[in-house]
């Protein structure tokens, strides 16, 4: 069987980005994902750019699966982005309940991302394949692992079909995860999200806000490069290409890559694991 991956974009901001995205489009289209995500800013911020990022991918004859936040939002907001998304065509959504931007006090009518799965499947039934949001380092605000688990349960139960993970470097939290999630009952794909590795600097920032962990040694070896991008982009490509062949060795149903709206990592990371045609 051949391995399903899905690759996420980000809407751009400028029309020259959405030109140069058109053309990364094209390249990773090579490898044949089963779709394109379209991330979605906090609050709705890029609502315009995210739905025409989708448009456009669908008018390139892909599939588009723009990503939808629901915190701060109503129900009659979210209700009009979905008729939208149906309205072009759309078939999946990767739901998420997202962080308020700063500044903004006011969580409008959904709290967690399984009221938001909920409020999909009412609104429109088994028209969307839904993924949802995990965590196999655990997420950020959780109470306690068990919580966290409890919550992506909600989400399941709620009618999410699969779901994709926070980047990670750690195997043995993944696996760990999904083992986790088996005994209690969760039974659809738990798809890796990849994060290959370009600014070494810009990863750490990341991953610092968002709870994934960069293992000491990566960070060591990273940090021991200064200025030399070439060797952190090689040792990037080794170390995720390592890690997405154990998935796969292990069984992981596919990979998710996030991007970063770059067509080079996610393209040789394919190639070297035998993916790309
Ligand atoms: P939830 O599943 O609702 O969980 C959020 C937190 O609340 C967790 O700590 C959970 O344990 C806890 N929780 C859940 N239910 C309850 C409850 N009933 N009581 C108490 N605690 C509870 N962000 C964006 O802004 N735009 C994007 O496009 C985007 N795409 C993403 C794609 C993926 C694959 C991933 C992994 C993350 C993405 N994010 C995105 C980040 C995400 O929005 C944040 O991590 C956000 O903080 C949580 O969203 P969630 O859907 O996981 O929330």
């Amino acid at each position: 069987m051949s391995t399903e991956i899905s690759i996420e974009f980000f809407p751009p901001t400028t029309a020259e980005g959405a030109d140069k995205l058109r053309t990364t489009c094209a390249r990773l289209a090579t490898l044949k994902p089963a779709f394109f995500s379209v991330t979605y800013g906090a609050g709705g911020s890029t609502r315009e750019r995210s739905f025409a990022t989708v448009r456009d991918i669908a008018a390139a004859g892909f599939e588009a699966a723009p990503h939808l936040s629901c915190i701060g939002s109503t129900r009659d907001s979210i209700r009009a982005i979905l008729q939208d998304y149906a309205g072009a065509g759309v078939r999946r959504i990767v739901a998420l309940r997202g962080d308020l931007p700063s500044g903004v006090q006011d969580p409008g009518e959904f709290r967690y991302a399984n009221e938001l799965v909920e409020f999909i499947r009412a609104e429109t039934g088994d028209r969307f394949h839904i993924e949802v949001a995990a965590y196999p380092e655990w997420h950020p605000q959780a109470k306690s692992p068990k919580d966290d688990l409890a919550a992506f349960k909600r989400k399941v139960e709620a009618g999410a079909d699969a779901a994709i993970t926070q980047y990670f470097y750690n195997l043995d939290a993944y696996l760990y995860f999904v083992d986790a999630a088996r005994k209690i009952g969760i039974d659809i794909p738990i798809v890796p999200g990849i994060m290959p590795i370009g600014s070494f600097s810009k990863l750490a920032r990341f991953s610092d806000a968002c709870g994934a962990e960069l293992p000491r040694w990566m960070r060591k070896t990273c940090e021991s490069y200064g200025d030399d991008a070439e060797s952190v982009r090689a040792f990037g490509l080794d170390v995720v290409t390592r890690l997405c062949e154990k998935l796969l060795a292990e069984g992981a149903p596919g990979l998710h890559f996030y991007s970063m709206n770059m067509a080079g990592p996610t393209t040789e990371i394919c190639r070297r694991l035998g993916l790309a045609a």
